[in-house]
């Protein structure tokens, strides 16, 4: 495993990190479990609440510094870079706030006697981390986790190093305890070595389904628990009651952020043929629209992909849906440049047996889906491996409510794109995963729920 930020603006390698040894990871974990011994006897909440909101001001403060590191690792727009740092720092603010609240023994009611359960910390967690968002998606474990008392080790993408250091130094700027937070550059193999530790007692990968089945493997097969937040091919479902205007305004952000490369980007657009036509030309508009260019230029709109084979991956999926019948409405073309850029790119005419129909692609790419009415909306948003988020646009919020409880997923966003809040939970179902990150339920991921019961 080589962990190397190669700018996917001009694909140079910036810089080369040294892996981490067996006696290091072996420090690690020894160091993590010491910590929650202590933390175990000691009760330093408060402080580990100070510390938190320290990170929060850090996160503010040095916000331009964390998201260039941001863009040089992956290639995100500067200012989408920005916001993830701001958005770090609303989730350990909000972890820091909630702890007391999300710490306190919950009372059971019992004719057999007095019963509540505590809530305590298990120990070292193990996460494996994606590049599409190299601070926040280590900010979903890390928060909620230091507050419950659990020490956290990560291996993130290799691709994203700098990310990695900047969030190590920044939670020691923070005087996080050694041991609390220990980012590892490590192989796959000193990944389950380090999962099949008696000292670890946990496991999270968020990334694609066959990352998501190793640690799940290791983890099962050493008896801990284990969340996973996978990929996604969430449908965008435009009722015959949509305002069109709405759902023209939302498109770019639904489809290109990230150029793409999020996991609950709408990447299904289900249309019901009253409004087919002009969603089309709508989404065909709005994709032209967008500027590739330097990602560090507040000016452009599109970044490049986050890696060569990114790109690779995405201009493969759309040739292998051209040949087995599906139509180009708008992209696909080369853009001369070193940087790894896709057009953006509609298709439709995607029937049951393309390759595409269910497969998520992880760029700018919007597939269009035309249905009859409502009931085959419902039904194609379900017919998919994944379950992770979806989008239902109707006028009528109760109605596309109940249209969204229909649809099999983990989130439902009603008249708007995808969203991610501190307060909010995330996650998925099927081959999207299991377990919440984020909201309280983020928080008893790795809890033990520990009954106290006097007869
Ligand atoms: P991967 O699952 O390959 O990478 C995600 C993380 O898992 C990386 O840190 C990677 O390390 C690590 N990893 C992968 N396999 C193992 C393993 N067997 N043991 C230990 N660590 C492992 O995802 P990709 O980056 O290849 O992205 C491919 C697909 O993943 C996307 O198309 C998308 O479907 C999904 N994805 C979903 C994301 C989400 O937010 N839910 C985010 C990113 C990807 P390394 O980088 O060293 O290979």
């Amino acid at each position: 495993m080589a962990y190397k930020t190669i700018y996917p603006f001009t694909n140079e390698t910036l810089k080369e990190y040294a892996n981490h040894t067996d006696a290091e990871l072996e420090q690690a974990i020894a160091s993590g479990h010491a910590l929650y011994k202590k933390w175990r006897r000691e009760n330093n909440l408060e402080e580990r609440k100070a510390q938190l909101h320290k990170v929060a001001d850090l996160l503010r403060r040095d916000a331009d510094k964390y998201a260039e590191t941001i863009t040089k690792d992956m290639g995100k727009l500067i200012g989408e870079a920005k916001g993830e740092v701001l958005l770090c720092a609303d989730i350990a603010d909000y972890y820091a706030d909630k702890a007391d609240e999300f710490l306190k023994p919950q009372v059971l009611e019992t004719a057999a006697g007095e019963a509540y359960y505590i809530k305590q910390s298990i120990g070292v967690i193990f996460a494996v981390e994606p590049w599409n968002f190299p601070f926040y998606q280590v900010m979903r474990v890390f928060a909620p986790n230091f507050i419950a008392g659990n020490p956290m080790l990560l291996k993130h993408a290799s691709c994203c190093p700098g990310s990695a250091v900047a969030f190590e130094d920044l939670v020691r700027e923070a005087g996080v305890e050694e041991g609390a937070f220990k980012n590892l550059f490590i192989s796959y193999e000193q990944v389950s070595k380090a999962i099949s530790d008696k000292r670890i007692a946990g496991a999270c990968l968020t990334g694609s389904e066959r990352g998501g089945a190793s640690i799940a493997e290791e983890a099962g097969r050493n008896l801990k628990k284990s969340s996973l937040e996978l990929g996604g091919n969430d449908a965008f479902i435009v009722l015959d009651d949509a305002d069109m205007d709405e759902v023209k305004a939302v498109m770019n952000f639904a489809r290109l952020f990230n150029a793409g490369q999020v996991c609950t980007s709408s990447k299904r657009f289900i249309v019901t043929e009253k409004n087919y036509d002009r969603f089309v030309r709508d989404l065909v508009e709005v994709f032209s629209q967008a500027k590739w260019g330097d990602p560090m230029d507040p000016s452009t709109t599109l970044a490049p992909l986050s890696s060569a084979q990114a790109k690779k991956d995405v201009l493969k999926a759309i040739d292998v849906a051209v040949a087995n019948g599906a139509v180009v409405e708008y992209g696909n073309k080369p853009i001369d440049h070193p940087g790894n850029f896709v057009m953006p790119t509609v298709i439709t005419g995607i029937d049951k047996n393309n390759p595409l129909y269910n497969k998520e692609v992880f760029g700018p790419v919007g597939e269009v889906y035309k249905v009859k009415d409502e009931a085959e909306a419902i039904a194609l948003a379900n017919d998919s491996s994944y379950g992770l988020g979806g989008t239902v646009f109707s006028s009528n919020l109760d109605h596309a409510r109940e249209v969204a409880a229909q649809i099999e997923t983990g989130m439902s966003f009603i008249n708007s794109g995808w969203t991610s809040l501190p307060e909010l939970p995330f996650g998925g179902i099927k081959n999207s995963g299991y377990g919440r990150e984020l909201s309280e339920l983020g928080f008893t991921t790795f809890i033990n729920e520990h009954l106290v019961f006097t007869p």
